[in-house]
């Protein structure tokens, strides 16, 4: 970033100037302060930095310039501090966005995500997936360019969450179990022409969806300061997993890492698409709790959302409780393997497994104890994902990712 000149920083004074380029270096690692919430003051920034004031003060005064971030003009005391009052720090609310597009067995979403993880406006389509992934990708693209027009807003890029694997470096969807798509689709390939077309700037990235979820969490949500976090999660069918460690996705060799989905917990269990039988991917997702319930998947919504309806409303009914508790003795034998493999600091769980979990904590949480080694000695905390619509959240976060990199790229 030490190439490149900023016609936005003309004007200032010289000693604004020479803090700045003593600053320059800390300006990413700012704005990603910010951006996760973890600097709310000046005060904080500066002591996160490692700075001095008034390098700390530039840097905020520059972010500001580029349109990213607001300062408070009049210092305050934070609600609660002890300490003197300080500017406080927040994400700008008319900034860029970055476009976050969601493919899923029973249509598409797409948003417009601000720094912050904010979601500004978004849009759900409704659609049988069809066997070519370029249909689908062109609907997802068309509705987030109407989402751009409508509210005009400048955009750093886009990002595409599959339920797949994607194979690095190419951008292959190696196995869309639930869609049609062949297998080893190049996704992001496709994604990336679509969104040229429609006139968007910027680049174009695509990941696992339950990889972006947690990365959304360990942000901006339920997985904010773990240090392992653990993720598991259903998406509207299968079951996926994600690791972040130290802030970063643990993908593999080749982007392929954590499919827990896989795990067999129930050695009579049903065949899986994977070749094997009883993997929580077949055991633990919609379509395998209302199985369980003896309840018959109608076409009106997802099996998700008929999932969510069947806890929520008829949870007296003993069918739907016995269900629930097959779910969670098969899900508590999967995460209780993945403690003993992976000793996470915590755990969060999403889409199904999380009404699970609310349905019946104790009753996870003791299967998880009983069957693991460390579990029994403390234990993991198993937390419910906090974010709505994490994955499209986490498709935003690798839009944002050059910006948080080097925030002088932002798009003018
Ligand atoms: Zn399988």
């Amino acid at each position: 970033m030490s190439g490149k000149a900023d016609p936005r920083a003309a004007g200032e004074g010289t000693t604004s100037r020479t803090r700045l380029d003593r600053g320059r270096a800390a300006l990413g690692p700012a704005l990603e302060l910010v951006h996760t919430g973890r600097a709310p003051t000046r005060a904080v920034l500066t002591a996160e930095l490692g700075v001095t004031r008034a390098t700390a003060g530039a840097v905020a005064a520059e972010l500001e310039a580029l349109g990213l971030i607001r300062v408070d003009a009049r210092p305050g005391a934070a609600a609660g501090s002890q300490g003197r009052p300080s500017h406080r720090l927040s994400v700008a609310e008319d900034g860029p966005v970055a476009l976050a597009t969601q493919i899923h067995t029973d249509g598409f979403r797409a948003a417009l995500v601000g720094l912050g993880g904010r979601i500004v406006a978004t849009a759900p389509g409704c659609e049988v997936v069809d066997a070519d992934p370029a249909k689908v990708l062109g609907s997802v693209v068309e509705a987030g360019a109407e989402l751009l027009r409508e509210t005009g807003r400048r955009c750093v890029g886009a990002g595409l969450a599959v339920p797949s694997a994607v194979a690095e470096p190419e951008g292959l969807a190696l196995n869309p179990l639930h869609l049609a798509w062949p297998a080893g689709a190049p996704v992001r390939e496709i994604f990336a022409r679509q969104v040229r077309a429609a006139g968007i700037d910027g680049p174009a990235f695509a990941a696992n969806d339950v990889n972006l979820a947690a990365l959304a969490e360990h942000r901006h949500g339920a997985g904010r300061g773990a240090r392992d976090l653990l993720c598991v999660a259903t998406g509207h069918r299968g079951v996926g997993g994600a690791l972040v460690l130290d802030g970063r996705l643990h993908t593999g060799s080749s982007g392929l890492a954590m499919e827990v989905g896989h795990l067999a917990v129930n050695p009579e269990g049903r065949p899986c698409h994977c070749g094997s039988r009883g993997c929580l991917d077949v055991e633990t997702d919609p379509l395998a709790f209302l199985t369980a319930a003896g309840r018959e998947p109608g076409p009106e919504v997802s099996l998700l959302q008929q999932s969510y309806d069947l806890i929520r409303e008829y949870y007296a009914d003993p069918a739907v409780r016995t269900a629930t508790e097959t779910l969670i003795d098969r899900l508590g034998l999967g995460l209780a393997g993945l403690v003993n493999i992976l000793n996470p600091d915590r755990i969060i769980l999403g889409g199904l497994h999380r009404a699970l979990l609310d349905a019946d904590p104790e009753r996870l949480r003791a299967v998880v104890a009983g069957r693991s080694l460390w579990g029994q000695s403390g234990g993991v905390p198993i937390l419910p994902c906090g974010l709505d619509h994490n994955s499209l959240v986490g498709a935003a976060e690798l839009a944002w990712q050059p910006v948080l990199d080097d925030p002088l790229g932002v798009p003018a």
